[in-house]
């Protein structure tokens, strides 16, 4: 693996003065990129910022949030992005959780953090990123470049990633530099990137199809730019405009951008589209491979992973000998070590019938910060659990079948059931509630709450709906909501939710 901050000094000595990392307005060179972080760094330190400290970003995508990545390794403290998307509550519990001693929030957010900052004991304080009264740039101006950096070995945290999960709260999984290293090496080539690479950060840096896909790009000594919003007219200026080489988008996205009238001809300089974070449904994959002329890269990936450990080529997405491909995940990247097993018994299945996926491999994060517990179930013997269904056939390729774990996922962005029910459980008029995901032509999935009125109340489903979002990110509230009698149980009094998920598909259709 590669000690990160190498990325940035290797192309320090061989390329100083080349474009690095861009942003809006801005353009900074190899030169440029590693001043700013020093500084970053010492004034870090200067704020009081210790070895093994956290602080956060809350920003729409910002290359302060990268610098800040890098700038807070470099004295061996962490930056944990926080998902700008979540409600002010999520907001207030990954902060906490986080331990933050200092935060760093754009203009849209810093009524928000400082409406919780009585909330957050460990909070001293906040900077403004960005806006009128950007404090950041005064920040970074305010400190002489740090010269002496911290000695990470591959075991210290480098990133700090949130991900949802069955246990209803966000945890946050720590990103070592052996695990980032290790994928950036060999995701660079995975990709085909290399010093020519033009590449559009345009999915949020508080996913690794974000921060991990942009390191590289820089690793391969190649021009970063980190789009703020992922705007369709906007992307596709950048796209031309700076003759874009690469962009990752998630398959909701794609499948819009085949609907555009000549949007191939806007790809042209692309040559690599990825996309993945979610299955793509077969016919926008094929409206993809109609659409674009740009290489497509179907990624299979995940945050406990840094980001990609399967990848299906272009030539694959083209094999009129084998069309069943374009339904593959594509195949295990070298240096992951893939078994599928019986999820009851843990023993590996023969090739070709599906069980969930297990990998062992240098990518994986160290664990879940301060959660030791949830650490040991998703880990064990050096084997990460992804909670997915799959079958490997016998050429390698991986087909994603089901998931083990209670998720749907809706434009990309992970939904876990348990997380909803926790929140709606709380409203005075509902007894018991099921959350499952029901199709939806342009999220992929979107969640459908079953609910069961308290004795003597009556359920308002647009007044609930309302009630979520106010209390959680707008893409985890259910879009429908079902009133029943009773929820349907096995014999065990556990709810059953594939009949839920049956009447869920038929709701919609
Ligand atoms: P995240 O940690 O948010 O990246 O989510 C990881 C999960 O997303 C995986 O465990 C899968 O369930 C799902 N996922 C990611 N990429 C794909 C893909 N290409 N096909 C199917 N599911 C995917």
């Amino acid at each position: 693996p590669v000690r990160i901050y190498d990325v940035i000094t290797a192309n320090l000595a061989s390329q100083p003065s080349a474009p690095a990392l861009e942003y809006g307005d801005h353009r900074w060179t190899w030169t440029e990129v590693d001043d700013r972080i020093r500084r970053l760094a010492q004034a870090l330190r200067d704020a009081g910022v210790e070895a093994g400290d956290r602080i956060a970003t809350l920003d729409k995508n910002n290359a302060a949030c990268l610098e800040l990545t890098f700038a807070a390794s470099l004295i061996g403290a962490v930056n944990a992005v926080v998902n700008f998307r979540l409600s002010s509550e999520e907001i207030r519990y990954v902060l906490d959780d986080s331990q933050a001693v200092l935060l760093f929030a754009g203009p849209d957010f810093v009524p928000i953090a400082a409406g919780l900052a009585a909330e957050l004991p460990h909070l001293r304080r906040i900077v403004a990123l960005g806006g009128e009264d950007d404090e950041y740039e005064a920040f970074l101006a305010g400190a002489d470049p740090l010269t002496e950096v911290f000695a990470a070995d591959d075991d210290t945290a480098f990133l700090q990633l949130y991900t949802s999960g069955t246990t209803g709260r966000p945890k946050g999984a720590m990103l070592t530099h052996r695990s980032v290293g290790s994928h950036t090496a060999r995701v660079a080539p995975a990709y085909d990137m290399d010093a020519r690479t033009v590449n559009l950060v345009a999915m949020p840096l508080f996913h690794v199809g974000g921060t991990c896909w942009a390191l590289g790009s820089m690793y391969a000594g190649g021009r970063t730019i980190v789009v703020r919003d992922l705007v369709p007219d906007q992307l596709l200026a950048l796209i031309t405009g700076e003759q874009a080489t690469h962009v990752f988008l998630v398959p909701a996205v794609i499948g819009m951008l085949t609907q555009v009238p000549g949007i191939g001809e806007a790809f042209a300089s692309v040559k690599v589209l990825g996309y993945g974070g979610s299955p793509m449904p077969l016919p926008t994959a094929q409206a993809a491979v109609a659409t674009f002329p740009s290489g497509l890269y179907s990624v299979y990936g995940m945050t406990e992973m840094s980001g990609t450990f399967c990848v299906l080529r272009p030539e694959d997405h083209r094999d009129a000998d084998r069309p069943h491909l374009l339904g593959s995940a594509g195949r295990v990247i070298a240096g992951n070590e893939a078994r599928v097993v019986d999820p009851a018994t843990g023993h590996d299945v023969p090739v070709g019938q599906p069980g969930e996926l297990l990998i062992r491999s240098e990518q994986i994060m160290s664990g879940y910060w301060r959660n030791p517990a949830a650490t040991a179930a998703t880990i064990t013997d050096g084997w990460l659990h992804t909670g997915d269904i799959v079958r490997i056939d016998e050429e390698g390729y991986v087909y994603v079948v089901d998931r083990a774990k209670d998720m749907l996922i809706s434009g990309g962005e992970n939904v876990y059931p348990a997380e909803v029910e926790r929140v709606l459980t709380e409203h005075p008029d509902i007894a018991e509630v099921a959350v499952v995901g029901a199709p939806h032509p342009t999220w992929g999935e979107t969640p459908v709450a079953y609910v069961v009125p308290a004795p003597g109340r009556e359920i308002d489903p647009d007044a609930l709906i309302t009630y979520a979002r106010e209390r959680l990110a707008h893409y985890k509230c259910p879009t429908s909501v079902v009133v029943l009698e009773a929820l349907p149980r096995n014999a065990m009094a556990k709810i059953l939710k594939q009949p839920l998920r049956d009447r869920a598909e038929q709701l919609v259709n």
